[in-house]
């Protein structure tokens, strides 16, 4: 087919004119030889359509001969060299300005927030696999009918991890969100209704507020992006260091210590619920005793955690948290 297309080309070359559509049939010959594996030669056909304005002079004397005939071949080499360096360099300045961009990858919300970019080290831009966040954790809300989950504005998202990151937190708490709630193609500005956020139940709900004549504006959803936990990742001062508390009798929170064996229960009972995590588990319990008394703790993704001891049945709330909240001025000091 190459030859072909050559031949047809070298019998209909006689006048400047043609001499386009030779160097054109010749990159569109390039083209489909190099197809499949030089996907940027593609660029190659418009590129020297115009660029005739670039032929030397010994290409407008009319009909054509061998050293003209060779000469463009050696002006395509210089063309096909000229848009290979243009690509690499304007893919290098693209992929430099990605870099410092961050993103969420919507179809793939279990995925971590990338370590390496919160040190601004990740050099991967819009190809890394992980969420790029600004800070090691990332709220998003969903009030419409659809899928479409939007962020928060900062210091939103810095106001629901606090809330998040105090264990004692209960029930829906009223927030004054700096931002408007967009749903459903409306936007809800902050003065407008009054948002309930439940960090527990991770939703939240809309009402409006006094004087304001609408409809009930309904309820959502909220999820949060984390870095990878610490048990994946130890060591990395970003990671998520995960804590596991119950609920006593005076509805105090209390950190799980050790078991009966002396084995550390924060490590035994994280490592059980990333195991169900791993193997797309929705309700599954990990058993595990405590001085004379066995207990088992029921990991569920939608009726919540609780312990149950296994002789009285008494049953008690449980709640998975960072262990503390990190500061945006915390993170200048990380990526120094
Ligand atoms: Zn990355």
């Amino acid at each position: 087919m190459f030859m072909s297309i050559i031949f047809e080309v070298l019998t209909s070359i006689s006048y400047w004119e043609n001499l386009c559509l030779f160097i054109s049939k010749i990159s569109a010959a390039l083209t489909s030889v190099t197809h499949g594996c030089l996907g940027w030669i593609n660029l190659l056909a418009p590129c020297v359509q115009t660029v005739p304005s670039y032929l030397p002079k010994s290409f407008s004397n009319g009909a054509i001969n061998l050293t003209n005939y060779w000469g463009s071949f050696s002006l395509l080499g210089v063309l096909c060299g000229a848009v290979i360096i243009w690509q690499c360099c304007f893919r290098a300045v693209l992929r430099k300005e990605s870099l410092g961009a961050g993103h969420i990858h919507e179809e793939s919300p279990a995925v971590p927030i990338c370590l390496k970019f919160l040190l601004r080290k990740c050099s991967e831009g819009t190809e890394c696999p992980e969420h790029h966040c600004f800070l090691p954790y990332h709220w998003q809300y969903n009030v419409s009918s659809g899928v479409e989950w939007k962020n928060f504005s900062e210091k939103d998202n810095l106001a629901l991890e606090k809330l998040y990151c105090d264990v004692n937190v209960e029930g829906p708490v009223k927030l004054n969100l700096a931002q408007a709630i967009a749903s459903d193609g409306k936007t809800l500005p902050p003065w407008e209704c009054e948002v309930s956020i439940d960090v527990n139940s991770m939703t939240l709900s809309l009402k409006p507020t006094a004087g304001i004549c609408a409809a009930g504006y309904g309820s959502g959803k909220l999820r949060r992006f984390a870095t990878p936990p610490c048990s994946t990742n130890p060591g990395h001062p970003l990671s998520t260091n995960w804590r596991w508390y119950w609920e006593d009798n005076g509805g105090v929170w209390c950190m799980y210590e050790k078991d009966h064996l002396g084995r550390n229960l924060q490590e035994l009972i994280e490592h059980a619920f990333l195991e169900g995590l791993k193997q797309n588990e929705t309700d599954y319990t990990f058993n595990f005793k405590v001085k004379a008394h066995e207990y088992y703790l029921v990991f569920h993704s939608e009726k919540g955690m609780h312990q149950v001891n296994m002789q009285y049945g008494t049953k008690r709330k449980v709640k998975r948290r960072p262990e503390r909240f990190i500061s945006p001025e915390e993170m200048t000091v990380f990526k120094r």
